[in-house]
């Protein structure tokens, strides 16, 4: 377990990270002060500025660099809570996009840390949150698959409306 702790050059020299990796992750930091990177066991966004970063996995660096960039997505897009589902898919997706935006607009990081888009890598990500939706979806009594109001209540076309 990694205890939360706020990423800068004195956290990160103490990691055993790739040298690119490093290197990019300080260049991230110091590019977007605004946000707050932090230490973690997992990858995730928290509005309104926390960049969880899991360091236990850094390989490779480019999928690592990847879900950082997707997440710094949620972040620059000022990602808030979801009501529905679908919702939440669609901000996904916008992460991604923003991902993909950002490299663009960084040419440098290809040649100085290999970082390309790689569409596949997105839309496996993409693919896990359809499948979850798709369980969620399922009503666990009878199977059919339920549908999910605007508050985010799921409700059963069988068990909860006849
Ligand atoms: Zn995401
Ligand atoms: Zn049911």
């Amino acid at each position: 377990m990694v205890s939360p702790k706020t990423l800068n050059s004195s956290v990160l020299e103490n990691l055993a990270l790739p040298k690119n990796t490093y290197a990019f992750l300080s260049e991230l930091i110091s590019e977007f002060p605004q946000f707050k990177f932090t230490l973690s066991n997992r990858f995730k966004w928290k509005y309104p500025k926390s960049i969880y970063i899991d360091v236990k996995t850094p390989i490779p660096p480019l999928y690592f660099s990847l879900q950082t960039l997707h997440e710094l997505g949620h972040a620059l897009s000022n990602h808030k809570d979801y009501q529905t589902d679908i919702k939440r898919l669609k901000m996904e997706s916008e992460a991604w996009e923003r991902a993909r935006g950002l490299i663009l607009s960084h040419p440098n990081w290809k040649t100085d840390y290999g970082i390309f888009y790689d569409e596949e890598f997105a839309e496996s990500a993409l693919d896990s949150y359809r499948d979850w939706l798709h369980n969620r979806s399922k009503c666990k009594t009878c199977g059919l698959t339920c549908f999910q109001r605007k508050n985010g209540d799921w409700v059963c076309p069988s068990c909860d409306l006849l």
